[in-house]
């Protein structure tokens, strides 16, 4: 079976923006070196000078983009698109980058080494990308809204304005897989694959299922739907806390930011006894809309 590549989801990304924040907010960028014309798309023009002197004053996220907010009203909008990655050297530890094994390895090949931000606090945040899908893009904070990045995407999925009311209306008309709706990121932002399986698979039910079905007649969300909404919330936050602890192992040791091995119980784990208690089924994969989905027949309904 031909393994899909594991993209960074939103886990992947927050967990980034939290080893990153220490070594950004509140400092200046000294040196901004952009070592070729483009990653996915060219980089804006004239990048260097806009970053070069500028403080950082917050680094945030919309669903899988990092936003760096300077202090001249402009923000950096940074995408790891399939296989990109930062690392940080710290003033100190120039020499100290070990080679401990990675459940993911990746972003330590300095020629994919793409972008350099020199922080006034002596960190050099390293921007690594060896498929270059990923791309950097400079946008004035009060047209981030409307920016077709940003305009039609879906609830954040630990944010409070994700409930089952807010579903309700989004799921009530759309007679497609219910999977296929939680990818879309008109629905919710940021929700990918493996934490989609993840969340039907805890939420006990079939990724087949018509959205709609979650839905009663007059319109209000069913208890399913309220079990599948805690459950995405549930199973993501979980993810960002597992980040968040790896970080602490293995930031110092590396420097490799946001990569770390979860346990799944479906995903990626075609064939093997589904983990739930008391269920004796097995997980299947099928494709639904060109990606696998993992599930259990069994516990699934
Ligand atoms: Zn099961």
């Amino acid at each position: 079976m031909k393994r899909e590549i594991k993209v960074p989801e939103l886990p992947e990304v927050e967990t980034v923006r939290q080893g990153l924040a220490p070594f950004m907010e509140g400092q200046r960028i000294e040196k901004a070196d952009i070592r070729r014309p483009n990653l996915r798309f060219d980089f804006p023009d004239n990048l260097t000078e806009h970053l070069q002197g500028r403080n950082v004053t917050a680094l945030g996220r919309r669903s899988k983009y990092l936003l760096a907010d300077l202090d001249d009203g402009q923000v950096l909008v940074m995408h790891l698109g399939m296989s990109g990655s930062f690392r940080v050297i710290e003033a100190d530890e120039t020499h100290r980058i070990a080679e401990e094994a990675f459940h993911l390895e990746r972003g330590k090949n300095p020629k994919h080494d793409h972008v350099a931000l020199s922080m006034s606090n002596g960190a050099v945040i390293l921007y690594n990308d060896p498929r270059r899908f990923g791309f950097f893009d400079l946008i004035a904070r009060p047209d981030l809204p409307e920016h077709p990045y940003f305009a039609k995407m879906g609830v954040e999925p630990v944010g409070n304005a994700l409930s089952a009311d807010h579903l309700a209306p989004l799921f009530a008309t759309r007679k497609a897989p219910l999977k296929a709706v939680l990818l879309d990121q008109r629905v919710i932002a940021g929700l990918g694959n493996i934490y989609v399986c993840e969340a039907l698979h805890r939420s006990g039910l079939d990724p087949r299922k018509p959205a709609k079905d979650l839905v009663t007649k007059s319109g209000k969300p069913s208890k399913n739907l309220q079990v599948l909404t805690e459950e995405i919330r549930t199973t993501i936050a979980e993810a960002i806390k597992a980040g968040g602890s790896t970080l602490k192992d293995h930031t110092k040791a590396d420097g490799t930011l946001g990569y770390f091995q979860h346990s799944f119980k479906s995903y990626d784990r075609e064939g093997q006894p589904c983990k739930k208690p008391s269920c004796k089924g097995q997980i299947e994969r099928i494709t639904q809309s060109g990606r696998s989905t993992f599930f259990c027949p069994s516990c699934q309904t």
